[in-house]
């Protein structure tokens, strides 16, 4: 039987958990749908990506309102994929920062992804009208963007470590109370997107930044915070096995659908029950397939091409 089109049979409601990392350090996660976070300044927030819609980002910020009142003055947004950008607007940020290749590759592919990933995972975009078009920075950074958090709380501190899940992500470091949120660049217990990525520097020397911070909790793109410092290595750990099984099996292979079934057969018995396992594995193969044969930047998902993938590999 064929298998459904990434996530578009998936539309059972996830359980949202609000949790308290540190003093004023807030993170929401969702049993493998994307998470978010926020960190309180002396008389200001900071917002840490904005989910698919402004919808959904309105419910995330109602429950963010239980606990603080605090005006929102930026929103840090850790790369381009429309999940974690389209609801923006309901921030009301003053700021909305970004790696400066973020910016770049909103200019470059943002409609076309915002097409694919609408088709992919419909049940997160939560009434799509209500996006207003795509988000722009307002703010962009090469190497690192510190927040003074004012009132004895510390720096946020926004870290760009290599390329990895994407050519721009960002993580958002407090060095003080070691709490990480490293976006897609880490994942706790869910499957890696890597269908924009850069492998070899994101199992490398762009994880070995991550993991060089020294953090004690760590909010991963997808899946549970990891407390303490076990977790955290657990959870990296994770995100480069995952990533070096990729390397091995598709480098071996002498087609995309060999290195697929390959790669399929390899991880399924560690990842294949996490979420948006099957989902993703037809566009991380195809493009570490095209990266070991000379395509040096990913090329743009749009609808079309998902099916073309979708259909050549997974069905
Ligand atoms: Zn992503």
């Amino acid at each position: 039987m064929a298998k459904p089109f990434a996530s578009s049979a998936d539309l059972g409601e996830k359980r949202q958990s609000l949790e308290i990392l540190a003093d004023g350090v807030y993170a929401l996660t969702a049993e493998g749908d994307p998470n978010v976070g926020a960190v309180e300044g002396e008389d200001f927030l900071v917002c840490f990506e904005a989910l698919a819609t402004p919808v959904a980002a309105r419910r995330w910020l109602a429950r963010l309102r239980e606990h603080t009142d605090k005006p929102i003055r930026y929103l840090v947004l850790s790369h381009y994929h429309a999940v974690r950008v389209l609801g923006a607007s309901a921030f009301g940020a003053e700021v909305i920062v970004t790696h400066e290749k973020t910016r770049e590759l909103i200019a470059e592919r943002g409609a076309q992804d915002w097409a694919s990933e609408y088709a992919r995972m419909p049940r997160l975009f939560e009434e799509p009208a209500s996006i207003l078009g795509l988000t722009w920075p307002t703010a962009t950074f090469s190497d690192r963007f510190t927040i003074d958090l004012g009132g004895g709380r510390g720096d946020l501190v926004l870290q760009y470590c290599g390329r990895g899940h994407t050519e721009g992500d960002l993580v958002a470091w407090l060095p003080e109370q070691r709490v990480l949120f490293a976006g897609d660049l880490v994942e706790s217990q869910a499957a890696l997107y890597t269908g924009d990525a850069f492998h070899r520097d994101w199992a490398s020397t762009t994880l070995d930044r991550v993991a060089a911070l020294g953090a004690r909790t760590l909010v991963g793109g997808r899946g549970a915070v990891a407390e303490g410092e076990d977790a955290v290595a657990a959870a990296i750990g994770q995100t480069r096995d995952f990533l070096t099984v990729m390397l091995r099996e598709v480098g071996a292979s002498e087609s995309v659908k060999e290195a697929f079934e390959r790669t399929h057969r390899a991880l399924a018995p560690r990842y294949g029950s996490w979420p948006i396992f099957e989902h993703c594995l037809p566009f991380n193969v195809s493009r570490l397939w095209d990266e070991l044969h000379g395509v040096e930047r990913p090329r743009i998902w749009t609808a079309e091409r998902d099916r073309q993938v979708w259909d050549e590999l997974q069905s």
